[in-house]
């Protein structure tokens, strides 16, 4: 029998059935139901979370760590039963899903050692007698919104800092992956959150989502979605004169240049463009190649990309997992098709797969030829899908990697100490990596990008309390 997920709601677990989660590398395989919140139920959890703050706000360092410390402990307990559950709905393979919630866990660590590390600064006035304190505190209720593409992660790296600076929560999770989502936060209120300081409402972004950006309680929005979604959120916020903060697309260049070690150039472009069906907003999809290597290049992608297990998620074996649902392999197939008509040659995949479960498998693809004026170049795709660039000396690429609307990553594989300190210096995004794939970062370092790929303050690592604080300048005289 499937069980029956709820909405959290001032400390309830409220709601009727509302949708159905199907599991990717079979369409069979029913995950879970889960409740579906209306406008109504996103009020009272607004509502609930309004009223949890002074309380929340006040409770001190080590209420808040212990709570982000035995979430952490938690997680890391059941990583493997969760990483599975994870893989099972996104459709990421076993060792992505596992690796996705240790990092959960991690991020829960690292806040929760936050709560005891907060600090502020004293400094005299300009004025004899009076002293001057500068001190952070909380911002409110904070929305949360997530995609589907990381199920986990993202939403610890917004809950944890939201969590130990002191704020209360409205969580709104993908429509397609609400398990990761209800599990995180059931790990969290059982781990003795006070009621009403954390509310999931799961449900339609157009429903749930539009009413927390509609409401004037909702104090900061922290997003992470499309840019089309990232500017309905601008929008609103501003209207409220509200905080926020996105994270959208990416079209990231990675360079390769005639010096680049071939085996790492091939292992970054693989990993890069592909693992997690390139669903990820940090993967490589514009591979911009010196013409000294290009076909050996060219040739070494197409020997891995040959030898790739396109699989079912659960099995161990599999190295790509499905795509996440219709609609997206719908987008990807529209892309190939636009990629050929836009002149460029489709030289491995891009076609269907059928394997034993019926799924949504999709052979990873590789375009040559490409020019980066063509919409494949330019558009953010989301799938299994890169293209190469060719072109004729590093100054051409650098140009090339910048000559684009997002900015969230870059990557250079070369052996020239020159040219890597230079494209670290002069790439537009905000995240650089020099011989490493551009996708995969820390969770203790800052994250975000440039240009259409983020505004506002980076998300993790210690600079996220930029995001979920306000700062409080405060005199005294004291004669
Ligand atoms: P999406 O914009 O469709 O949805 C994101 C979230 O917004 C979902 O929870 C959705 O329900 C909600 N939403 C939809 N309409 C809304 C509305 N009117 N009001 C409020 N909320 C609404 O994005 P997606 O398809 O889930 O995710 C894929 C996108 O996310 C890609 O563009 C990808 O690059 C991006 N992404 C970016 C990062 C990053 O950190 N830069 C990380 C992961 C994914």
């Amino acid at each position: 029998m499937t069980v029956l997920r709820k909405n959290l709601i001032d400390g309830e677990w409220l709601g009727e059935a509302g949708s159905r989660n199907i599991n990717p590398s079979n369409t069979n395989d029913v995950v879970g139901e889960y409740a579906s919140a209306g406008p109504e139920e996103a009020k009272q959890a607004i509502a609930a979370a309004k009223a949890a703050f002074p309380a929340w706000s006040r409770s001190g360092p080590l209420a808040r760590h212990a709570v982000l410390k035995k979430t952490s402990d938690e997680i890391m307990a059941r990583k493997d039963e969760i990483g599975r559950a994870l893989a099972r709905e996104e459709g990421k393979t076993l060792a992505e899903g596992i690796g996705e919630t240790i990092r959960a866990a991690q991020i829960f660590d690292f806040f929760a050692g936050e709560t005891l590390r907060l600090s502020g600064e004293l400094v005299p006035s300009v004025r004899p007698g009076v002293g001057v304190e500068m001190t952070r505190e909380g911002v409110g209720v904070v929305g949360i919104i997530t995609p589907w593409n990381f199920p986990i992660a993202i939403p610890a790296w917004k809950i944890a800092p939201a969590l130990a600076y002191g704020n209360t929560i409205v969580f709104k999770p993908a429509e397609l992956v609400p398990e990761s989502a209800w599990t995180i936060v059931d790990i969290l209120h059982r781990a003795g959150l006070p009621k009403g300081v954390l509310n999931l409402v799961m449900g339609k972004g157009s429903v749930v989502g539009q009413a927390m950006l509609d409401s004037p309680d909702v104090n900061a929005i922290s997003f992470t979605g499309s840019v089309g979604t990232g500017k309905r959120v601008a929008a609103a916020s501003v209207e409220h004169m509200r905080k926020f903060q996105l994270e959208m697309g990416g079209k990231n260049p990675l360079v390769v240049l005639d010096d680049a070690d071939l085996g790492t150039a091939v292992d970054c472009a693989i990993n890069g463009a592909y693992f997690s069906t390139g669903q990820r907003c940090t993967a490589s999809s514009r591979l911009i190649v010196t013409e000294g290597i290009h076909d050996r290049f060219v040739d070494a992608v197409k020997e891995r990309l040959d030898k790739l297990v396109i699989g079912d998620a659960l099995d161990a074996k599999t190295q790509i997992g499905p795509v996440v649902d219709q609609t997206q392999l719908k987008q990807d197939e529209d892309y190939i098709a636009i990629g050929r008509q836009e002149g460029a040659e489709l030289a491995f995949g891009g076609e269907r797969l059928e394997r034993e479960s019926p799924g949504f498998y999709l052979r990873p693809a590789l375009f040559l030829g490409a020019t980066n004026a063509m919409r494949i170049s330019r558009e953010e795709i989301f799938g299994p899908v890169a293209n190469v660039i060719r072109v004729k000396d590093y100054d051409e690429a650098l140009a090339v990697a910048n000559d684009t609307p997002f900015g969230l990553t870059s990557g250079i594989c070369t052996t020239s100490l020159k040219h890597a300190t230079h494209f670290k210096r002069n790439s537009e995004a905000g995240m650089v990596m020099v011989n490493l794939p551009t996708a995969g970062v820390d969770f203790h370092v800052p994250f975000g990008g440039r240009k259409g790929s983020s505004y506002g303050p980076r998300e993790q690592g210690r600079y996220a309390m930029e995001f979920y604080t306000t700062v409080k300048t405060a005199y005294t005289f004291a004669g």
